[in-house]
């Protein structure tokens, strides 16, 4: 099936992917305020800006304080709905994370759905983050090729996909996805990588293109352009109605209009990055990050300009998957937080 969806032209894949969409979200764009906690990372992904063996990554690490205050003007703005992203940094381990959530939970209460993306944890570890208030986890696979993978990222494809499964296991709301264009990949790579993608039967899927950065081997690869990640984006939405998936920042790197391409060809949320501005563009996984000296609370009015131009609006609801609801045998719209 994937393949046949991405043997479509272009035109009609969009179109459908397009109608799937708004037959599930109608025209809702749901925002997530994203705060990008530390780009420490002790791994060394070949693609990746802030890898360890980029000397010229400038270190930062969030406060826990600094991560309730970003949230809780959030919270001011209407957004209900957060991530809370990180590097593989050691200094977050589990029990700080878990703490984290017990102090955003003890301030905002249930009412809001907090996302967490910090790697590859042990079950153990995931069923304390669940326990302690997180209720959303993120973990890409990125390349659905093996060998790829473990020449990328320096660990198994296999490991990845026994993470997510611990993740759905636990209850999470999981999400998943992979980058487009990575050198070594073709048309083949992308079909399996959506075909991987639907399978994992994820509650929400983040696509983004493949942008070289200079501090990295990588940095004389190509980037591959917009095309690929939007006939994804669109696929994924034909196979998966019911995910959540987000218009990807990268997208809007690659070009100006990348996110509203993105959301015409079937995705259904944005990320505003509501961090503090002072280290937005050290969170460089890619170069030419947009909206690094935009306040994220400002930004907010920047994109429902956005998703106004292709016919839709901003939702301010958690926009919790609907298919995780009906696993978990909750009502639409009165799901409780945690
Ligand atoms: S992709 Fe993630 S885990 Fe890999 S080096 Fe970058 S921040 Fe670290």
């Amino acid at each position: 099936m994937a393949a046949e969806l991405l043997a479509m032209p272009d035109s009609e894949l969009f179109a459908l992917a397009d109608r799937v969409c708004r037959a599930e979200f109608g025209t809702s764009v749901y925002l997530r305020g994203l705060i990008e906690a530390t780009n420490n990372c002790s791994r060394d992904c070949a693609y990746c800006g802030i890898r360890r063996s980029n000397p010229n990554a400038r270190r930062y690490a969030l406060s826990d304080q600094d991560i309730l205050d970003a949230v809780r003007e959030g919270r001011r703005a209407g957004l209900s709905s957060f991530v809370v992203q990180g590097a593989e940094d050691p200094a977050f381990g589990t029990g700080r994370l878990a703490g984290l959530a017990r102090l955003l939970r003890s301030e905002l209460g249930d009412d809001v759905a907090l996302t967490l993306s910090f790697g590859t944890l042990s079950r153990s570890a995931y069923a304390e983050l669940r326990r302690a208030g997180w209720n959303r986890y993120l973990l890409r696979f990125e390349t659905s090729d093996p060998d790829l993978h473990l020449a990328l990222r320096g660990s198994t494809l296999d490991r990845r996909l026994e993470a997510l499964r611990d993740l759905r296991d636990l209850g999470f709301e999981v999400g998943t996805g992979f980058m487009t264009g990575l050198p070594g990949t073709n048309e083949a790579t992308l079909v399996r990588d959506v075909a991987l993608t639907a399978s994992l039967e994820p509650d929400m899927v983040g696509i983004g293109p493949f942008i070289p950065h200079p501090g990295t081997p990588l940095a004389r690869a190509r980037c591959r352009g917009l095309a690929p990640m939007q006939r994804a984006v669109a696929a994924v939405r034909v196979l998966l109605p019911q995910a959540n998936m987000p218009a990807t920042t990268a997208a809007g790197s690659v070009a100006p209009d990348g996110r509203e391409r993105a959301l015409a060809a079937g995705a259904n949320v944005l990320m505003p990055n509501i961090g503090p501005a002072a280290h937005k563009k050290d969170y460089e996984l890619y170069p030419g990050k947009i909206c690094l000296d935009e306040d994220g609370i400002r930004c907010m009015g920047c994109l429902s300009g956005r998703v106004a131009s292709v016919g839709k609006r901003v939702d301010m609801g958690r926009g919790d998957s609907p298919a995780w609801l009906a696993r978990h045998g909750r009502a639409r719209v009165a799901e409780a937080g945690a």
